[in-house]
């Protein structure tokens, strides 16, 4: 898991997920609350990780409709979405004010 730009506090899978859940534009650190966002790179790989559900879902279910459905709507979503936050990277305002490279 990445760490807080600021004070270097490791973000925490479920810290991270909640606020996805919450559909909060950046995530805040616990300790320092630094905001961070999501880096455009970053949602550009997870949303190329999204659009295989369908390649998934016909490849490993050909012979099973009712498996192609349940891997495209429902699984392969889902365990993509909890591994998101140790897909995505985060960029803060204090690493733009700060220089510092990423
Ligand atoms: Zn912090």
């Amino acid at each position: 898991m990445q760490k807080c730009e600021k004070c270097q506090h490791k973000f925490k899978w479920l810290e991270v997920l909640k606020s996805f859940l919450r559909f909060e534009k950046t995530y805040d650190c616990s300790i320092c609350g630094t905001e961070h966002w999501i880096e455009t790179t970053s949602k550009i790989i997870v949303a190329l990780f999204y659009s295989l559900a369908p390649i998934i879902g016909f490849s490993l279910g050909q012979t099973k409709p009712s498996l192609i459905i349940f891997i495209v709507v429902l699984a392969y979503p889902l365990l993509i979405f909890l591994l998101s936050p140790f897909l995505y990277r985060f960029n803060s305002k204090y690493r733009a004010n700060h220089n510092i490279p990423s």
